[in-house]
């Protein structure tokens, strides 16, 4: 058995009433560190390129895929609080990745 241990700040931002199930979970093992980046699943012996899936420039950290990524910064746009309480979701995506335009 695991020990009680008291609620995460952000608990309330990650499962609201409404949310939707997928990006909760996605929020939820970002707080917690745990995104199967590319970095982390080198690290557990999986054989994979470490570089980023969008930018291929650097080592696909939650850091970087969040914050430093130059594709990342200039496709996806963060919605604003209200909105992202209204859809239950986070970052969209401005234009589909896997397209050439
Ligand atoms: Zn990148």
């Amino acid at each position: 058995m695991r020990p009680k241990v008291d609620p995460k700040r952000w608990a309330s931002s990650v499962w609201f009433e409404g949310s939707v199930p997928k990006h909760a979970f996605n929020m939820w093992i970002t707080h917690l560190d745990r995104l199967p980046t590319r970095s982390r699943l080198a690290c557990w012996g999986i054989p994979t390129s470490v570089d980023c899936c969008f930018c291929g420039r650097e080592t696909e950290t939650m850091d970087h895929l969040f914050v430093r990524c130059r594709f990342s910064t200039q496709n996806l746009v963060l919605r604003s609080s209200e909105n992202c309480s209204n859809t239950g979701s986070f970052p969209v995506l401005a234009r589909d990745p896997l397209s050439d335009k």
